[in-house]
């Protein structure tokens, strides 16, 4: 059974406030400055005296996953630091020193980039959502892609015990899709958490993932909730995973203008199964334009911006769908402009290397700003005035003359006499 967490927190200067997002100071035990003084605390609040600048407690280790029908073994602890960790607040390039020591033969694992003497170094986020720790018994297996070392925190439930060999190859090849996009990861720390599906409604799919989701918070994090009766066949064929690795792709952009995050992974996912062979090309374009054509079946569309406030499930297929348009728009103007040298992918390398992991939260219009700065050839801004507050689905009318993508009754036949049916060839390879 796991206890307790015991914190010590140091501050850089005295007068500093501490919180805990989520935390209740209540479940605070024995807090008190390192020289022993009693602390006074409310809410998610601890307040130090002036001139403190050392606090110590002990706080309960629960378990969040219940949350979701999951019952983990009592040696494990999924949850959010949030609730037990009091932090100062961070901005700009302010990080807090973390060392951890867990009792022998327990596991690690936390959504804080890694230091190079062992510790971890927890950042300014977007604090997306609520990112996890995992501490206690639970396997901890290293993943290589690439030049970068993972570890993948495989927490199995009471009741269910994930493959590892599976889970592993499935995470490889998913991840090796993302590395391949620019020959490295966008986050080289990126916390992964697989967790079997509860016996709630995220079991129930028909796909062998039936959630996943990106956290950004004090670092990035994926977790996976897999249903690990199905074979290794039906994951490697799943695009779930890659439609997650695919969202650190981009920084965190605002909550209000999800149809472009969720745009981009949703353009990728397509892309990258076919690029690994998964999908034909014909059958990435039938999926692209099936997807395409339920987003405009919507009647009175808002725009893209206009879905935020909207019911989600009315609004789902254009907040996943415009946003992929427009990537793919993107994507097809600046290979035609360039004979195929210059691509999303290039630019997104660029994105890369100036400015993630990103500590805040993007504006839509900004970030594209910011890819038609990084590109060669300025082809973001223009689309996003275009279509970003037009009402319904970007046009796709020419773009499927150039490329040659005909339909007829609902099927997409590829002809490759268009003009530019290399590049829409191009698009599904990787080079
Ligand atoms: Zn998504």
């Amino acid at each position: 059974m796991l206890g307790y967490v015991e914190v010590t927190g140091e501050l850089a200067q005295p007068g500093e406030r501490v919180r805990a997002r989520n935390g209740d100071a209540r479940h605070l035990i024995e807090l008190q400055t390192c020289d022993g003084t009693s602390l006074v605390s409310g809410g998610t609040r601890i307040y130090l005296p002036p001139r403190q600048r050392c606090f110590h407690y002990r706080h309960p280790l629960g378990n969040d996953a219940t949350r979701r029908g999951i019952t983990l073994p009592p040696n494990v602890s999924l949850t959010s630091p949030s609730t037990w960790l009091w932090l100062p607040e961070l901005t700009g390039n302010d990080y807090v020193r973390v060392e951890l020591t867990v009792a022998a033969g327990h596991a690690i694992s936390v959504p804080w980039p890694r230091t190079a003497d062992g510790a971890y170094r927890i950042p300014a986020s977007p604090q997306s959502s609520r990112a996890y720790t995992v501490f206690g018994r639970f396997r901890a297996p290293r993943l290589t892609v690439g030049d970068t070392e993972l570890t993948i925190a495989l927490v199995d439930s009471r009741d269910v015990v994930l493959d590892a060999n599976k889970t592993l190859a499935w995470l490889e090849a998913a991840l090796t899709d993302l590395h391949d996009v620019y020959g490295r990861l966008p986050n080289p720390d990126v916390q992964i958490i697989v967790v079997p599906s509860g016996p709630s409604r995220w079991s129930s799919g028909r796909s062998p993932v039936p959630f996943g989701r990106v956290m950004r918070d004090g670092g990035e994090t994926v977790q996976f909730f897999v249903d690990p009766s199905r074979p290794l066949g039906e994951y490697l064929n799943d695009w779930t995973a890659d439609h997650e690795f695919a969202h650190l792709l981009l920084p965190y952009v605002d909550h209000d203008q999800k149809w472009i995050s969720e745009g981009f992974a949703s353009y990728y996912q397509n892309v990258l199964l076919a690029r690994r062979g998964v999908y034909s090309e014909p059958e990435a374009w039938q999926r692209l334009h099936r997807s395409f054509s339920r987003a405009s079946e919507i009647s009175n569309p808002p725009s893209p911006n206009g879905t935020h406030g909207q019911p989600f499930w009315e609004v789902r297929m254009l907040i996943y769908w415009s946003g992929a348009a427009l990537a793919l728009l993107a994507d097809q103007r600046l290979r035609q402009a360039s004979d195929g040298v210059i691509s999303l992918d290039t630019v997104l390398d660029k994105l890369q290397a100036c400015c993630l992991p990103s500590s805040t939260i993007w504006q839509g219009r900004a970030l594209f700003e910011k890819l038609d700065e990084l590109s060669p050839i300025p082809v973001f801004v223009g689309l996003y005035d275009e279509y970003a507050d037009a009402p319904g689905m970007p046009d796709l009318t020419t773009l499927y003359g150039d490329f040659g993508i005909r339909v007829e009754n609902g099927r997409v036949n590829l002809d490759d006499r268009a003009e530019f049916a290399h590049i829409r060839r191009a698009i599904m390879k990787n080079d």
